[in-house]
């Protein structure tokens, strides 16, 4: 894979899970990684491993559904790095799971005031400079739940899908202008999220073995390989990580 020498990346919801994986996968590539999340520690504790691997990384608590945190994230990002050049919309929560009928509203509300306004705000604090530079690298982590519906996660699919058309808007705004954005599925992903989904019993993918699901490296060697030059011709896309091209191109096993 190209270097990302020189780079710096911000990556949300990055404490643990497919986030994490995703800044040691950045850090390893030789970017400068910016974590954050809600829980500073988390964060914390996965800046330290990426700097006792000899990376760079500085961690943030921040709520992405709060724009005054986001815009701080960003500010503090510059005037220590002088510059952005990636950003990792992966800050995802699946709560409120249950049917339409039983979902409380503010909960509702809130989930897509994180997967979808939560991705925009980051999107809002970033992209005037990299208009500025005419460059610049977006990931939105999507799902699969973006183009198919599942019993009990109205407010997760809704919000998902809002953010593939937010991939697209992105790209025609800001395609021609330098900056390259991609939604990226990552598949069912051996993370916390996946433990709540276990308990909820509510839909296939609830009762799928945890043996079956992926580690958080494989998707997260695919969001770093996005972030590189080579992917550029895939701009604009909402991409997935059972695509066996994309794949064999990020350097995964079949
Ligand atoms: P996870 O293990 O639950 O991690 C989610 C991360 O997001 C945590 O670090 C969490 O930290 C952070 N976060 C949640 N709400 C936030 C907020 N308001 N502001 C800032 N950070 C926030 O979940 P994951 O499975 O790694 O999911 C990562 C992304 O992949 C999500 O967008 C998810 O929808 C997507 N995805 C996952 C799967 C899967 O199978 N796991 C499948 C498809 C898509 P705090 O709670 O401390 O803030």
């Amino acid at each position: 894979m190209q270097t990302l020498a020189g780079q710096v990346a911000i990556v949300t919801g990055a404490g643990k899970g497919i986030g994490r994986a995703a800044a040691a996968a950045l850090a390893r590539a030789g970017a400068a990684v910016v974590l954050a999340s809600r829980t500073y520690r988390d964060c914390e504790a996965a800046a330290e491993e990426i700097r006792s691997a000899g990376g760079e990384a500085v961690a943030f608590g921040a709520d992405v559904a709060d724009y005054g945190q986001v815009e701080r994230v960003v500010r503090e990002a510059l005037a220590r790095f002088g510059h952005i050049d990636i950003l990792i919309n992966n800050a995802g929560v699946i709560e409120p799971i249950g049917y339409l009928q039983d979902c409380d509203p503010g909960a509702w509300a809130r989930n897509v005031q994180i997967n979808l306004v939560g991705a925009f705000h980051c999107v809002r604090a970033v992209l005037p400079h990299f208009l500025e530079r005419q460059r610049g690298v977006i990931v939105n982590v999507s799902s699969g739940a973006a183009v198919r519906p599942r019993e009990g996660w109205s407010a997760y699919c809704s919000a998902k899908a809002g953010l593939a058309m937010l991939t697209q808007a992105i790209h025609l705004e800001a395609g021609a202008l330098g900056v390259r954005v991609y939604g990226f599925q990552p598949g069912v992903v051996d993370t916390d999220m996946q433990v709540k989904i276990r308990a909820s019993g509510i839909n296939e993918i609830s009762r799928l073995p945890r043996e079956s699901l992926a580690n958080p490296a494989d998707p997260a060697r695919v969001i770093a390989w996005l972030c590189t030059e080579e992917a550029r011709d895939l701009a604009g896309q909402e991409l997935t990580i059972r695509d066996p091209a994309l794949r064999a191109r990020a350097g995964l096993a079949g």
